[in-house]
């Protein structure tokens, strides 16, 4: 016999855990997880007494007032939680600069900026204007879902980055310096949607990027203690592999474990081609038209990770950063063609040190060190075992070595290093290729029009980085806030 919920939610994710948060307050929720650990993403693990985060290593919008603050507000995961900024936005290293952007403070900047590009001043100043109005313009489509009195997003809307840049300078090394966030987005500038960039841009430029003091872990765990305190259910181990659907609703989930849960309602967070495959349907529902549309859409790139540990406080030898984005050269495109095909001579990476933001990663003397790269997915499932084994310590070396230009001695110091790849994000995360953030959307029509929540299943809905907004913590935040939204009849 199968056991009854209100609601079953698949995936504990952030977006998953911050929905079940929301909903447990008034509803019998059930949240179902595959991995023994909740986070997906946001997880966190230990080796040998240092804490790593699985991925995460900044959050745009973690202040009072922002809707994506609110919402993790609403759903009780601030509390006791320290939310920090590193000093620096971020250190960006290329071939002639090396350049700390200022944290919260954009008139800094943009002095900073006026002493590298002294020709450049004017333009810089249009730019920043241009960026600041999309942003003010996103804003008030975010708070009041019009685009009315919106001439900059009617304007740039199916525009990429490279084509904003283009009508204000011609300055190669000033629009690489600028774009530098495209790697947080997994795409270069002439594939980047100008107003997917000119939100986070400002957002983070302006009002600054967030860590909680702890770790992700401290925002995931509240929202489990919330949830069970609520006698909400969670349970960890439990691989959802069927979707029973009878008409044009689900109703039973089977698990690996051949277990058996029924609800009224049921929220997918996870993958959406995972979700439709898991649909086993005596009728002819029309599920193949609906993944045949998404089948023309792209996904987001994934990710090389090596999390060391190191026997040493990076301080002490100089290096106080937090985040540093090391950029081999000026051509964004070409260091996106060298991430997508695993050429890891000529890659962009960041390093993180998330002990130079808080002392709760490892004890007292120590160092951990996460080193985060673009890479593409299918060079690493074409190898054998032997072969993918061997390749990504290959790999990893590389990369170690020329981070010892920024970190000088680094190998020395490491006491633990591990290593994921794209296939480690996917066998995690359950998501398809490791994408990082779900869907690559090019522009912000794609995005208005993309994944809304429903589906040809009326008591499915999907919420996660696979949905409208997208990926990034922000982009899931407002996802989950949507679909609660949506189940208490309030959108
Ligand atoms: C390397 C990397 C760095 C990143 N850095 C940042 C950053 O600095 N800032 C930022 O804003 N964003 C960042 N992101 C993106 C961000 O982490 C993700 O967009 C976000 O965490 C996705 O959350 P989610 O709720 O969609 O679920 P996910 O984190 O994808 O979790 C899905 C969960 O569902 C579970 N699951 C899957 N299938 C099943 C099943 N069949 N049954 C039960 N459970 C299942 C999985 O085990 C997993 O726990 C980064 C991502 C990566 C990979």
């Amino acid at each position: 016999m199968s056991k009854k919920f209100d609601v079953i939610i698949i995936g504990s994710g952030i977006g998953g855990l911050t929905i079940a948060s929301l909903l447990s307050k008034n509803k019998k929720v059930l949240l179902l997880e595959k991995n023994n650990n909740f986070g997906g993403y946001c997880a966190a693990f230990k080796r040998k007494g240092y804490r790593f985060e699985s991925a995460v290593q900044a959050i745009n919008g973690l202040y009072k007032g922002s809707p994506i603050y609110e919402v993790l507000k609403k759903s009780q995961a601030l509390n006791g939680v320290k939310i920090v900024r590193p000093r620096h936005l971020y250190r960006s290293i290329f071939p002639d600069y090396d350049i700390s952007v200022p944290q919260a403070n954009i008139n800094k900047y943009k002095t900073l900026l006026f002493s590298l590009f002294p020709d450049e001043k004017n333009n810089i100043i249009n730019l920043f204007d241009t960026l600041k109005s999309i942003y003010l313009e996103m804003s008030r489509f975010y708070r009041k879902k019009t685009l009315a009195k919106s001439p900059f997003i009617l304007k740039y809307g199916r525009r990429s980055l490279q084509e904003l840049m283009d009508g204000f300078t011609k300055n190669k090394k000033l629009r690489a310096v600028i774009s530098q966030y495209w790697m947080y987005r997994g795409l270069p500038p002439t594939k980047l949607s100008a107003i997917t960039f000119a939100y986070i841009w400002y957002d983070y430029t302006a009002n600054g990027s967030y860590f909680p003091k702890d770790g992700m872990h401290s925002i995931m765990q509240n929202l489990v203690d919330f949830i069970k305190n609520n006698n909400g259910v969670i349970l960890h181990d439990r691989e959802v592999n069927k979707l029973f659907v009878d008409f044009d609703r689900i109703t039973e989930l089977g698990l690996e474990n051949s277990s058996r849960y029924e609800a009224d309602m049921v929220i997918s967070n996870i993958d959406v081609f995972k979700t439709f495959g898991m649909v086993v349907s005596g009728d002819t529902l029309d599920i193949e038209s609906f993944l045949s549309k998404l089948k023309n859409n792209f996904l987001s790139i994934s990710a090389f990770k090596i999390y060391l540990g190191l026997n040493i406080d990076v301080r002490k030898i100089g290096i106080k950063d937090y985040e540093i984005f090391v950029n081999p050269s000026y051509d964004a495109e070409s260091m996106y063609q060298a991430s997508l095909n695993n050429e890891f001579e000529k890659v962009p990476y960041s390093i993180t040190i998330y002990s130079n933001l808080s002392d709760s990663f490892c004890k007292k003397g120590k160092s951990v060190v996460s080193i985060g790269l673009l890479s593409g997915y299918d060079f690493w499932r074409n190898l054998t075992r032997s072969e993918y084994k061997q390749k990504k310590e290959e790999m990893a070396e590389i990369i170690l070595s020329r981070c010892e230009k920024v970190i000088p001695g680094l190998r020395k110091y490491i006491k633990v290093k591990t290593i994921a790849t794209p296939l480690t994000m996917e066998r995690y995360t359950g998501n398809s290729n490791g994408s990082i953030y779900g869907w690559n959307k090019k522009s912000l029509i794609e995005e208005i029009r993309f994944m809304n929540p429903t589906t040809p299943i009326k008591n499915l809905l999907l919420s996660s980085h696979w949905t409208k907004m997208g990926g990034g913590i922000g982009g899931v935040l407002l996802s989950s806030d949507r679909v609660y939204n949506l189940i208490n009849n309030k959108a």
